[in-house]
């Protein structure tokens, strides 16, 4: 059964200690249903009357549209505003407000109000009525929208959280309310991340502490907070697998898989990379994993089976037959189709042998006449850039990506936008740009050339599906000119050098037993800077050139 998932909001309430920064923690009482005995900030879940006309008149800083864009969803986003002033008010005693005419709250007007916070506190008192009789105004100008946490799947609450950073009113004592909460501790974030385990810190605490630890102010801390572009969405996903059931958040590898083969969080899905075992990714797409893990290939050469009664073959692998057995397999005489994205020796071989078991027709582009390329590889079809393929119920755009190989191919699937990018993207390690058939200009112009395709996820040819693409893909180009950076300033420091010489401070960051394989990448970041005219080469030393 699923749990089903509360909207609440949490207010990390700020001040500016002798020391620095200070963070209010309330303790959750032993009996609390949720997290017992954790310190953590005042917070709960919305109640119907947050999102009322009559309160939502009576917030003032902030508007409707922006607290949509912020949150980034289509409505109703005012309420965690409300949601975050009245949960700070009922469990901290601290009321982020002002009077209809503007005048602040003077702490001895709140601490008049304690008998009507215990009333909120048990239920027996609305907060739209509070507001109304007290005639107050909800002050939402020193808040900001700073994280956003869902609680994982198999929890028994789960809660959909927005924290917001507020300045504590000046004079305002917080009182924690004694019946959900029974201490309160104003600490530095720095203090309390060092002391978080005995202080039962719940990851999304510790997250938020941590994004405040190093800034100074409560006034630094709104503002760069207000200046960040937007609030990423934490939202740890499930999984099972050899080592038991895990967590994993975004920044794990298997984290986007989790997330696309499992959008219902059932858990009943895997983290392992087994070769030879068919796993279904969504209800278009089925992986094998040929039996080639390496240094080169990860966990082995994804296999992608994709369509309903007729199947396409993505990358059939390498020609070992336990693999080509398992394809079979799996597709019970639905084979149609094999599309190859290019013709290295770990992902195209096994198309004949496939063809000849199954009537297949292989599509592709024909191989290069250079070394370590599966020659014997016949595509019925040429796979053209743009053309876009209909394969039974699904449609295949490819993409000429050349870089990684000449006659580098991606298919995006057009039904679920997921772009199957063999070698030229893959996850867990650096592709190889090899030449002379591999390029690094052309594989730069190729990375560049995904960020205007409308993709949701990449199926690579190593290695776990990727999320966020055009991200991944900003992040590799970034990676890649880095490395040219770092070349044309080793040049630069060495005046002239040769592949030998340049390896050792261009890739010093690399193991001196991986410098072998490094010389191949450096040779095509320098015919890369060559063919720009940035470096100029002779008799195998390279320098830099004069500059226009
Ligand atoms: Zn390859």
């Amino acid at each position: 059964m699923q749990t089903s998932i509360r909207p609440a909001a949490t207010v990390v309430l700020l001040r500016d200690g002798a020391n620095g920064l200070e963070a209010l923690m309330l303790r959750r009482v032993k009996t609390s249903k949720f997290m017992p005995g954790a310190y953590v900030f005042p917070g709960g879940a919305l109640e119907p009357g947050d999102a009322a006309p009559e309160v939502l008149e009576r917030l003032s800083g902030i508007d409707a549209e922006y607290a949509n864009r912020r949150l980034e969803i289509a409505s109703g986003a005012l309420a965690y505003w409300v949601a975050a002033i009245r949960e700070c008010f009922e469990e901290a005693g601290v009321l982020l407000a002002h009077d209809d005419d503007g005048a602040i709250l003077t702490p001895a007007r709140v601490s008049a109000l304690s008998a009507k916070r215990a009333a909120l506190c048990r239920g027996e008192l609305e907060f739209p009525a509070f507001l109304a009789e007290e005639r107050l105004r909800l002050a939402a100008r020193d808040i900001a929208y700073v994280d956003h946490w869902v609680t994982p799947p198999l929890r028994p609450r789960r809660f959909d959280t927005r924290f917001f950073l507020a300045r504590a009113p000046s004079g305002q004592e917080a009182s924690h309310d004694q019946t959900e909460m029974d201490n309160s501790l104003w600490l530095r974030p720095q203090d309390a991340l060092a002391r978080a385990a005995e202080l039962e810190l719940p990851v999304p605490t510790r997250a938020v502490l941590m994004g405040i630890a190093s800034i100074g102010s409560v006034q630094r801390a709104l503002d760069e907070t207000r200046a960040k572009p937007r609030i990423v969405s934490n939202r740890p996903a499930v999984a099972k697998g050899s080592e038991g059931t895990k967590l994993f958040f975004s920044r794990d590898a298997p984290y986007a898989e989790i997330r696309w083969s499992d959008p219902e969080e059932t858990t009943e899905t895997t983290y392992d990379m087994v070769p030879g075992i068919a796993k279904r990714l969504d209800s278009r797409v089925t992986r094998i994993i040929a039996p080639n893990p390496g240094m080169m290939t990860g966990p082995g050469t994804n296999t992608y089976l994709v369509g309903d009664d007729e199947l396409a073959v993505i990358d059939p692998g390498p020609a070992i037959d336990a693999h080509i057995d398992a394809i079979v397999a799996e597709a019970h005489g639905r084979v149609r189709w094999i599309l190859c994205t290019h013709t290295h020796m770990d992902h195209s071989p096994a198309a004949a042998k496939l063809k000849a078991k199954t009537g297949a027709t292989v599509i592709g582009m024909p191989a290069p006449d250079t070394p370590r390329q599966d020659a014997e590889f016949a595509p019925d079809v040429i796979a053209r850039h743009g053309e876009a393929l209909r394969l039974g119920k699904v449609t295949f755009v490819p993409l000429h990506t050349p870089g990684h190989a000449s006659n580098h191919v991606c298919y995006l699937l057009d039904e679920t936008k997921m772009l199957f990018t063999g070698d030229h993207v893959m996850q867990g390690s650096t592709v190889i740009i090899n030449p002379p058939d591999g390029d690094m200009r052309a594989y730069l112009r190729s990375l560049e050339a995904i960020l205007s395709v409308d993709t949701k996820i990449i199926a690579p040819g190593h290695g776990y599906l990727i999320g966020a693409p055009h991200e991944e893909v900003r992040r590799l180009i970034t990676h890649r000119l880095g490395r040219e950076a770092k070349v044309l300033s080793a040049l630069g420091a060495l005046g002239e050098a040769d592949l030998a010489g340049l390896v050792v401070r261009a890739y010093d960051d690399v193991p001196a037993e991986r410098h072998p394989a490094a010389m191949r990448s450096l040779l095509a970041h320098l015919l890369k800077l060559v063919a720009e005219g940035r470096v100029s080469e002779s008799a195998g030393g390279y320098r830099r050139a004069a500059g226009p």
